[in-house]
């Protein structure tokens, strides 16, 4: 990370904040009092300020607080280097701030310093594929299960993993009771899926869950995020999300799998379907000290209700 971060007033005028980040080659800046960080502007966010300032070019002289995305996307100094790049690129964020247990700054990551990151990883499995050839058979199962776990992905889906999806819950509960936000976790699982691969074939199974899998990621907004929580059960993280708009994203996603009517003979319905659980956490709800399995866990409860009441169905 880069240290030494400086922060800025947030009433500091946009056109001053713009003229700081110009001299010391800044690619975003952090605004905040007493070493905590309350929001925070990049370049990104100067490139989409810019298009009103032509209009009303008097914006400049206005507060940066009133452009900058508060409260910033951040990550506590104990966490590693997995997880600052799963929760940037769950967030679609490139500059991290690295806060202590006393929610101070202590620094920022940076694309660049993810990028860095991100060569090391890939210079070291370089290294260690290479090692492992020099060796024996043994050193290059060890290195791909190495590999494996730097992995975010998961291999077949294309989709996030269920360790990136740990690290993304995580990330997210803990954002969600800091700044009380709501979000939704939806459990989604392919019905009577056994019975598709009894006929048709593992191989036909594997085809028919890539399908689901990216008609799901196709209907997310983007900043949904859909992992594989195991199987042929995924699971979508909608953020800033209530259960209303949760249940009606996930009906559009059971309909629009539903119409790609991908045929299973063995399905009462004729074609492969899904059957979704959604729990929401809520800050205001009367248990707002729950974890985020907890969440899960009702998710998974309603999902068991939906494949109850005859599969093909949110509950
Ligand atoms: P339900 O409607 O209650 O969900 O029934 P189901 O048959 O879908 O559920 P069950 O848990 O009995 O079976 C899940 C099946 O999913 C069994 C397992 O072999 C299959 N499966 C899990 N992962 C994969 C995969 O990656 N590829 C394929 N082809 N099948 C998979
Ligand atoms: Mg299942
Ligand atoms: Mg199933």
């Amino acid at each position: 990370m880069t240290c030494g971060v400086e922060l800025l007033a947030p009433e500091t005028p946009l056109q001053t904040v713009v003229r700081i980040m110009h001299s010391k080659r800044h690619s975003c800046v952090v605004f905040g009092q007493e070493d905590m960080p309350v929001g925070i502007l990049t370049e990104r966010d100067l490139v989409g300020i810019l298009e009103r300032i032509l209009e009303k070019p008097g914006l400049a002289a206005e507060p940066a607080a009133n452009f900058m995305s508060s409260p910033p996307c951040s990550v506590s100094d104990d966490q590693t280097l997995f997880d600052a790049l799963v929760i940037a690129r769950a967030n679609c964020v490139r500059h991290l701030p690295v806060m202590d247990a006393s929610q101070k700054l202590v620094g920022l990551i940076t694309q660049t310093d993810l990028t860095r990151a991100h060569f090391r990883i890939i210079e070291k499995q370089h290294q260690l594929i290479e090692d492992a050839i020099h060796e024996r058979t043994e050193q290059l199962l060890a290195a791909n299960a190495e590999l494996q776990s730097l992995s975010m992905e998961d291999g077949l889906l294309h989709i996030g993993n269920r360790r990136a999806m740990e690290v993304d819950l995580e990330h997210t509960h803990a954002r969600a009771i800091r700044y009380k936000q709501s979000y939704t976790t939806v459990l989604l699982d392919v019905d009577y899926f056994k019975a598709y691969n009894d006929h048709y074939g593992h191989l036909a199974g594997d085809d028919a869950l890539k399908s689901t899998a990216s008609i799901v990621k196709n209907t997310l907004r983007k900043s949904d995020r859909a992992y594989r929580y195991g199987g042929e059960e995924l699971l979508l993280l909608l953020t800033d999300t209530m259960p209303g708009s949760g249940e009606a994203l996930t009906r559009r996603i059971l309909k629009q799998l539903q119409d790609t009517a991908i045929t299973h003979r063995k399905s009462p319905h004729g074609v492969v379907t899904l059957s979704a659980g959604i729990a929401s956490y809520s800050p205001g709800s009367k248990t707002p000290d729950i974890s985020w399995q907890t969440v899960v866990h009702r998710a998974d409860q309603q999902l068991y209700k939906a494949k109850e009441a005859g599969r093909n169905r949110v509950a």
